[in-house]
């Protein structure tokens, strides 16, 4: 079994930042992710809250972090997805499909996946109208008619994204207000996206691709159907927890892991880092904050330094 100081699990911003503070500070650092590096980050169309960084898209900032984080000889294994942890013992154990790998300590930034609206339609028309990505199959929608579920920062900067490449965009949400931030909010307002407020997405209906989403006004009680080539849900997310949990780490009641403001979880030598933790604001800056902390935490876990607080 390959040995190592420090194993990240995920290849997000927390877990590409976890690993430059790991090797940094001298660890034998391993980053391993299930798919390409960059979670739901990568997916982001337009990021301009990351402090340095006014306009940057999610690719290009995950790419500089990919980068930055090679150069400090972390080893990342990509394609290759945590299976199992056994973190009963000192010596942490990771099982992937292709290798079981032992580490001191083990820090887990597995991010979160969409959460689906769990309406007819849905699974039967997803990579057929329907899509969880913007920047992923946007193209796909050049000069069509589309429409975006969800009021959050996910739903505005999707529909914001897909306004520069649909014929028209609406923006269904359920209350009369978005959670999104005001300055989307307002971008919106510009880019002439039309709101349908209190409105929820009742159906999704086709042929042999989506054609119309029935919608249903929670303030008059009235249905309507909408015509549409592409319907992108963004109606937020769902932690990646399952494994941590398999393995005994606590969860919150959203399954997302319970940190103190040292990212430390219940057991010893074992943190957590950026969305799928219970940490109040899910931001790219707040999830390379954590995993600073918890790449931190690990090395004095493991090498005790004089000046380290057990
Ligand atoms: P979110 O902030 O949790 O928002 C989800 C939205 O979907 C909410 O408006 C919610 O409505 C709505 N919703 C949930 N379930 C629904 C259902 N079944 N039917 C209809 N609507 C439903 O999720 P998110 O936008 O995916 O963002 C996730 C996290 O990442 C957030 O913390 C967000 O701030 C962060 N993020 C930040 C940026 C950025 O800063 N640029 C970009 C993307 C994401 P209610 O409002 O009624 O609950």
């Amino acid at each position: 079994m390959e040995q190592w100081d420090l194993i990240i699990i995920g290849g997000g911003p927390a877990g590409l930042t976890a690993g430059i503070y790991g090797a940094r500070s001298g660890l034998k650092t391993l980053i391993l992710e299930e798919k390409t590096l960059g979670g739901a980050t990568a997916e982001s169309p337009l990021i301009e809250n990351y402090p340095g960084f006014p306009a940057i898209t999610g690719q290009e900032l995950v790419s500089k972090m990919a980068e930055h984080c090679r150069r400090f000889a972390v080893t990342i294994k990509e394609i290759e997805g945590a299976l199992e942890l056994d973190l009963s013992s000192e010596m942490k154990t990771v099982k992937t499909d292709q290798a079981s790998y032992s580490a001191f300590s083990v820090v887990i930034a597995t991010g979160c996946h969409y959460r689906k609206l769990g309406v007819p339609g849905e699974n039967e028309f997803k990579g057929r109208g329907v899509s969880y990505c913007a920047v992923c199959d946007g193209a796909f929608f050049k000069e069509k008619r589309v429409l975006v579920v969800g009021g959050g920062n996910s739903a505005a900067t999707s529909a914001l994204y897909l306004s520069n490449v649909a014929s028209s965009v609406k923006l269904v949400h359920r209350r009369d207000q978005l959670r999104a931030e005001e300055t989307l909010f307002r971008n919106l307002q510009e880019r002439n996206v039309e709101f349908l407020w209190n409105t929820v997405a009742k159906e999704i209906k086709g042929d042999v691709k989506v054609r119309s989403v029935v919608v249903y006004n929670n303030k008059t009680g009235k249905t309507k159907e909408i015509e549409v080539d592409g319907v992108f849900v963004q109606v937020g997310e769902v932690p990646n927890s399952q494994i941590a949990i398999q393995a005994g780490v606590k969860v919150d009641e959203g399954g997302y892991i319970i940190v103190n403001e040292r990212q430390r979880t219940n057991i010893a030598g074992v943190y957590a880092a950026g969305d799928v933790t219970n940490g109040p604001v899910k931001q790219v800056g707040t999830a390379v904050g954590q995993a600073i902390v918890a790449a931190t935490e690990g090395f004095g876990y493991i090498k005790r330094p004089y000046y380290y607080k057990g």
